[in-house]
């Protein structure tokens, strides 16, 4: 049992190791190149260690959801390939087009501000041209798409290196529409091919798609959740291949035995049916740990389930006995033979994993750990 008094009363441990092992497992199924999703501060777990550690496994490129994450990377010395997924805004695109950031090219109105900002900048600017194949978001319908990448050639300064799609329904392993989406896929870059428009980074497959289609690898696969070891899959049981990278940790702040009949917290939602031992954790909805039915933590690797309301900056949780201060105590994670594992707490939580890592405040400090 670890207790020591540690600086920060909670912190999340993201273990870069796994996901090194993460984006080498990814790569080594699908021989393809493969694109770091690392959007939204990589789920929460910090955009910049996480970038790193995939590049040093061999990640080739790098990809965020907006501009100001990519300066965050660039800024940092990040200088791999890198695609903005999401807009871009007119005032960004000349420190994009200088700094070397791909910028996802998905309608007229992008193409000519890139084009005009390209030749204003005097350095063509770099895109991946998004087709729409069923996501309903962002890009060109495949319809459209040798029309359009016309235009963007004729409109000149963009240098076209990428075309890419999104699915919506690969997060259930079997689904058909996924199926349909990569042949719309294909043919449009056949379409391209035959008009002579054939850029070397060809990507469609997010981490679902990734472990589990083949035909949907074609020259680079495209994986967020893969790479932290979050199971993407809504409808199949993870997979050991993967090892999360994320735990959520904190140290006992106090624990006492209170007589049979006393109320806990705010609400008086529990009282206690015999003398019991309740712990008190420095973690509080105000750090993301939200207010649900069925929360519980590992102490001592024993599930101790939460009592009364979570408190903003504290909760209280019901012990099998008096520990020290100090004894730190698994929110997410495992201690012992005892496990709580993301997707456990996104069912309490009524969201999915990904949704659970992101809403972990900023306020937590991320430790990286390498095993
Ligand atoms: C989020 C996102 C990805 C990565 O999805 P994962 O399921 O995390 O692999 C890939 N492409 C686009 C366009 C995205 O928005």
């Amino acid at each position: 049992m670890k207790c020591t008094i540690e600086n920060e009363p909670t912190w999340i441990e993201v273990n870069l190791s796994a996901v090194e092992d993460n984006t080498r497992y990814c790569m080594q199924l699908t021989r393809v190149p493969l694109m770091a999703v690392i959007k939204a501060d990589a789920h929460g777990h910090g955009a910049v260690e996480v970038a790193k550690a995939a590049l040093h496994a061999g990640a080739s490129w790098l990809a965020v959801a907006r501009f100001i994450e990519a300066r965050a990377l660039r800024q940092e010395g990040i200088d791999a390939p890198l695609l903005v997924l999401g807009m871009i805004t007119p005032e960004d695109v000349d420190e994009a087009i200088h700094n070397n950031v791909t910028i996802t090219l998905h309608s007229y109105e992008v193409a000519d501000m890139l084009s005009g900002r390209a030749r204003a900048v005097g350095k063509p600017a770099n895109a991946h041209l998004k087709i729409d194949t069923g996501m309903g978001r962002l890009g060109v319908l495949s319809e459209q798409i040798v029309e359009f990448a016309r235009y963007v050639e004729k409109n000149g300064d963009i240098r076209l290196d990428g075309l890419f799609s999104h699915f919506s329904m690969a997060d259930f392993a079997e689904h058909p529409f996924t199926s349909t989406q990569i042949e719309r896929f294909e043919k449009a870059v056949d379409a391209l091919d035959q008009v002579g428009i054939k850029p070397p980074w060809i990507h469609i497959a997010n981490s679902s798609a990734t472990l589990t289609r083949p035909k949907a690898r074609f020259t680079m696969t495209r994986a967020g959740q893969a790479i932290l070891g979050l199971w993407p899959f809504e409808d199949t049981p993870p997979s050991n291949e993967l090892r999360p990278a994320f735990s959520w940790k904190t140290s006992l702040a106090s624990a006492k035995c209170l007589p049979k009949g006393w109320k806990i917290g705010y609400g008086q939602t529990y009282t206690l049916p015999e003398d019991q031992v309740i712990g008190v954790i420095p973690v509080g909805y105000g750090d993301g740990f939200r207010r649900a039915q069925g929360n519980e933590v590992i102490i001592d690797g024993y599930i101790a389930p939460v009592v009364g309301r979570i408190c903003l900056d504290q909760t209280m949780v019901l012990l099998p006995k008096e520990y020290p201060l100090g004894t730190e105590i698994v929110l997410i994670g495992s201690q012992g033979n005892a496990a709580i594992d993301i997707s456990d707490v996104a069912k309490r939580w009524n969201t999915d994993s990904v949704g659970v890592c992101t809403g972990i405040h900023h306020r937590v400090p991320r430790r990286y750990i390498y095993d």
